[in-house]
């Protein structure tokens, strides 16, 4: 018998909330972020269910090698590129797009005499000091690449916002700006915005979006969940309650003996813990619901369990549902407790936790 973790993947939800960006962004095309496995939903999953993006969008070339494996035809875009001179060829041979964004890449370009055709993306650094050419680079990179025969002369031209979360933050602005300045004569396709700059700056909309995180349902905005922005959680994860115990005022509760039982009360133990990817910095406290009731952690997540405060869910039996988050209970409200963002506990997802999709 498999454990009772469950993360249940609602393709609809995927569906709809694609539907939404589209509502919101206009003429614009929208790249579907499907890096880290989907943001922990699934690579192929997620593809299938958003057969109507535009692009999708990876980290990795060996995600999409995955996804041409699975039989995905769309333009796939590869957010950092080649990472070495050889992946060139496999870039062609699976006609994945590449983002240039160093100089070390236009090096590997420039003497690669493969006649197949590669798409570019060409990545300037307007502000956030990770990936991408200088802005005052931007013309001369652009002209080495139009003149490789084998570089498709349609080259896109993106940037990536460091703080477009914080939508009073002016690093943003000086970021459109900047990318503005050094593309004014540029010729191409031009990307700016992620989920944040979709929902907060309709300036840097262009004419494609980055998007990812709402996607899943998923917020990055301080304070506020992804329902709260009107998209629908694609992750639900619920296990099971194993054990219902009565414990004496004054006792104490899981590892380290951190929760004391204020009073003659009812616990609960759920079948997940940071095994499975739930957060073992989750306090006490943090929210769960059990049977539709809401209920709270009571002490450490350990390993492969979890200890419930039940004295809100009276009723409570083994064998009722646990959800740790998704419809009902927003995973912003866990990361928040946690200390972290949604992203990082639906990308945490580990091996033993048992994948199901319903259409809903
Ligand atoms: C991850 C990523 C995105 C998508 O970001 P979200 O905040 O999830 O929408 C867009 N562009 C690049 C370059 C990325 O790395």
């Amino acid at each position: 018998m498999s454990r009772a973790a469950l993360a249940t993947i609602h393709l609809g939800a995927l569906r709809r909330n694609l539907a939404r960006v589209r509502e919101r962004v206009g003429a614009a095309k929208v790249m579907a972020v499907v890096k880290a496995d989907g943001y922990g939903h699934g690579l192929e999953r997620v593809a299938r269910a958003l057969s109507n993006a535009d692009a999708f969008g990876v980290a990795s070339l060996g995600d999409g090698l995955r996804l041409r494996a699975a039989g995905i035809g769309k333009r796939i875009v590869v957010l950092s590129g080649p990472d070495e001179a050889a992946d060139l060829s496999e870039f062609r041979r699976l006609q994945l797009d590449a983002v240039i964004h160093h100089e070390s890449q236009l090096a590997w370009l420039e003497s690669d005499r493969d006649p197949r055709n590669l798409r570019v993306w060409l990545k300037m650094d307007t502000g956030m000091h990770r990936l991408g050419f200088a802005p005052d680079d931007a013309r001369a990179v652009h002209a080495r690449l139009r003149a490789l025969p084998n570089v498709d002369s349609d080259i896109a031209l993106m940037t990536h916002f460091a703080a477009s979360d914080e939508f009073d933050n002016d690093l943003t602005a000086r970021q459109i700006a900047a990318f503005d300045a050094a593309t004014r004569d540029l010729q191409g396709a031009r990307s700016l915005a992620n989920s944040a700059g979709v929902l907060g700056w309709p300036q840097a909309k262009n004419d494609w979006v980055r998007v990812g995180g709402l996607l899943y349902g998923l917020s990055v905005i301080e304070g506020k969940s992804g329902t709260d922005l009107g998209f629908e959680p694609a992750m639900t994860l619920s296990t099971k309650l194993i054990a219902v115990n009565r414990v004496a005022r004054g006792e104490r509760v899981g590892y380290a003996a951190t929760f004391e039982c204020p009073q003659d009360m009812t616990t609960g133990v759920a079948a997940i813990g940071y095994g499975d990817g739930y957060p073992r910095s989750a306090p006490s406290g943090t929210p769960v619901l059990v049977d539709g009731k809401r209920a709270a952690l009571a002490g450490r997540v350990s390993m492969d369990l979890v200890t419930i405060d039940l004295r809100n869910a009276p009723g409570a039996k083994v064998g009722d549902r646990v959800v740790l988050w998704g419809r009902d209970l927003p995973v912003e409200e866990i990361a928040a407790r946690a200390g972290t963002i949604s992203y990082d506990l639906t990308c945490g997802m580990t091996k033993r936790v048992l994948f199901v999709e319903d259409e809903g």
